[in-house]
């Protein structure tokens, strides 16, 4: 799914911030593969929504064949295919804090 022409806010309802993350995982049934998209974030709100982008995966029940990789952060860019977007693991961290 291309990320939209226009700027896209934070996921959070009363946040108002341009979201310039995505919180994604892979997911393949073995024949196709997307990203999942979790949440989209401004930096501010990224470790609350990284967390809760575990959460929500840990919940969730793969059939058979499926596969589904750990959400990660990905940098948003208007207009960009989700192919294109740059991955962040150096930010994927900032929710492993105790
Ligand atoms: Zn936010």
């Amino acid at each position: 799914m291309p990320m939209p022409p226009y700027p896209v806010c934070c996921y959070r309802p009363d946040c108002g911030r341009l979201a310039v993350y995505k919180i994604a995982a892979r997911w393949s049934d073995g024949v196709t593969h997307e990203l999942k998209t979790y949440a989209l974030s401004c930096a501010e709100c990224l470790a609350d929504w990284l967390v809760r982008s575990r959460d929500k995966q840990a919940a969730c029940r793969l059939a058979l064949g499926e596969t589904l990789e750990p959400p990660g952060v990905y940098e948003i860019l208007r207009g960009q295919r989700d192919q294109q977007l740059t991955r962040r693991p150096d930010l994927e961290g900032i929710a492993d804090a105790p």
